[in-house]
This record gives structure tokens, sequence and C-alpha cells, in this order.
């Protein structure tokens, strides 16, 4: 349901009803806020209440919680029910619940590698495959997963998330591709070093964190690293149908990290 249908519908998100997986916290939660903010109806797809891990989240007006376990079809099957009682169809899916794993390939068992697999990839698989007949008859539908760089490049000891990302950007050509003719774009962000929970551990436990900080700000040409909100915004875009003629790309947020090649220390200028 676009603007157009809804004219009164404030926002450039103004009348649409918008799923986002994982939207209690990080990523998540500032997908929520910007597209609330945008005028949306959304949708929070999580395993907990955002009420609880979540202070301050605001959980009046035009977002609402319904529990889902992405890995689960069950789940998502009854979490698909709920929105077509509540809402009659569904305008934008986000796929952005996702687990990092860290491991060496001899500590990863069969179970570490499919459990990421499964809230990775099988994820946004069962979400698109249930949630898709909700946008029947709407207009300006899309779907955005969050894949990420380290779906084109790698860290050490990640190799179950960086194959589940790639897994990601290629599901996301797939479904653009498949998509496409009933009016369904399909895109993904690939963020990169993002300010959140599941980053700031790392920066925690270093023993100079000050350093940490600045390390990690210097190896982005724009002298920062990213903030949740910078992944909303390109979400938001993506969704919109400012990008209608936009599907199956991979638009990478990141600072221009990836973009800069690597030089020995002793060579750089300064
Ligand atoms: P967080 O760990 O902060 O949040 C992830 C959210 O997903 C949590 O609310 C979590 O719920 C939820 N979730 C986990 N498993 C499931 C499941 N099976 N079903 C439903 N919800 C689930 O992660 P980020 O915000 O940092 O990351 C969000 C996305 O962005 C992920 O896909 C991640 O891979 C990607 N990304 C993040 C980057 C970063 O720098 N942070 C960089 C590149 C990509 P609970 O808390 O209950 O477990």
């Amino acid at each position: 349901m676009s603007t157009d249908q809804h004219p009164e519908a404030k926002g450039r998100a103004g009348g649409r009803v918008v799923v986002v997986t994982g939207g209690a916290r990080g990523i998540g939660r500032a997908i929520v806020d910007r597209f609330t903010t945008e005028g949306a109806s959304v949708i929070i797809g999580d395993l907990t209440d955002p009420g609880e891990v979540a202070t301050g989240l605001d959980m009046t007006g035009q977002r609402e919680w319904i529990t889902l376990d992405v890995t689960d079809e069950l789940s998502v099957q009854e979490f698909a029910k709920s929105v077509a009682t509540g809402h009659g169809g569904v305008d934008v899916l986000v796929n952005n619940a996702g687990i990092m794993d860290t491991r060496t390939l001899a500590n990863e068992t069969v179970a570490d590698w499919d459990h990421t697999m499964a809230v990775n990839l099988r994820g946004p698989f069962l979400m698109a495959k249930h949630l898709v007949p909700l946008m029947d008859g709407r207009s300006d539908s899309a779907i955005v997963n969050i894949g990420s760089i380290e779906g084109i490049g790698a860290n050490a000891l990640h190799a179950s998330y960086a194959a589940s990302k790639a897994g990601v950007h290629g599901l996301t050509r797939a479904l653009a591709v498949d998509l496409g003719p009933v009016g369904i774009r399909c895109n993904a962000v690939a963020p990169g070093w993002i300010d959140t929970d599941l980053n700031r551990n790392y920066v925690d436990k270093h023993p100079n964190q000050a350093q940490a900080v600045t390390d990690l700000a210097s190896l982005h040409p724009v002298g920062r690293i990213g903030d949740p909100a910078d992944v909303a915004a390109a979400v938001l875009w993506l969704a919109s149908p400012d990008a209608g003629f936009v599907t199956g790309q991979v638009i990478t947020v990141d600072g221009g990290r990836m973009t800069r090649l690597s030089i020995p220390a002793s060579l750089a200028d300064d």
C-alpha cells in the first residue's frame, strides 16, 4: 500500500506495512525507528519482546512485536498468519535477524555451522516464502536483506558467518529475478563495522579501548565507524519507490572500508 493509495499518509513510508526481523535491538531497532518516524506501521518479528531487551524502545504508536523464530517454519507461518489478520498484507520485508559465530574450522561442529545457516540464510528464505503471498496486490513491494561486507570479504574465524552472508547476497539476486515479474523488488544492504552490541563486545574486551576505537575509525575513509541509523537510511531508500528500478543489488554501507586498498604502514604517507 503506497502513499499514492493513501494520499493522507505522511512521511517517506506513510501507510506502508513493514516487517523487520530481529528488530528488538541493534541495526534492526534503528530500521524500526526510521520506518516508524517515516509513517509506516512496523511489525517487529523477534525471539524476545523488545520491551524486555531494549530499554527505552517506545512500543506505543505504529509498531508492535510478534514473537518469531526465523529458523522455524511453523513459527514463520504463525507469524505470517498474525500479520495477515492484523494488517491484511505486507509492503516491505526487512530480513535483518542474524547471528555471528567465531570459531576455528577444527572447533566448528556441524550443529554450529547449521545454526548459523539456519538463522542467517534459512531465515530470509522462509520469511520470503511465507510473506511474499501477503504482498499480493500491493504496489511498490520490496524485500531488503541485511547481508554483510563479510559476504564479499572475510574476517578470520568466520567461515560459517561469511558463507551465510555470501548466501544472503545470492538469495537476494535469485529473489530479484523470480519476483520481479510479480512486482516485488529484492535488494541487500551489506553493512561494514556498525556500532551495535554485536561489535561493541570486541572493543570492550580490548585492554586499550580508546586506542581500539581510534584504530577502527582509521580503517574507514570517512574517518568513523558506522551507526545503525546509516544502515536504516539505506534500507528505507531501497524499500521506497525512489529505488523503483533497483533490484538484485547489494549496496555496501561501510564508510568506504572495502574500497580502500591496503598498503603497508611503512609505505603509507602518514
Ligand atoms: P544484534 O545481535 O544486535 O541483533 C540481532 C537481533 O536478531 C536480536 O534482536 C536477536 O534476538 C534477533 N535474532 C537472533 N536470532 C533470531 C531468530 N532465530 N529469530 C528471530 N530473531 C532473531 O545484531 P546487529 O544489529 O549487529 O546485526 C543485525 C544484522 O546486521 C545481522 O544480520 C548481522 O549479521 C548484520 N550485520 C551487522 C554488522 C554490525 O557491524 N553490527 C555488520 C554487517 C552485518 P535476541 O537478542 O533475542 O537473540
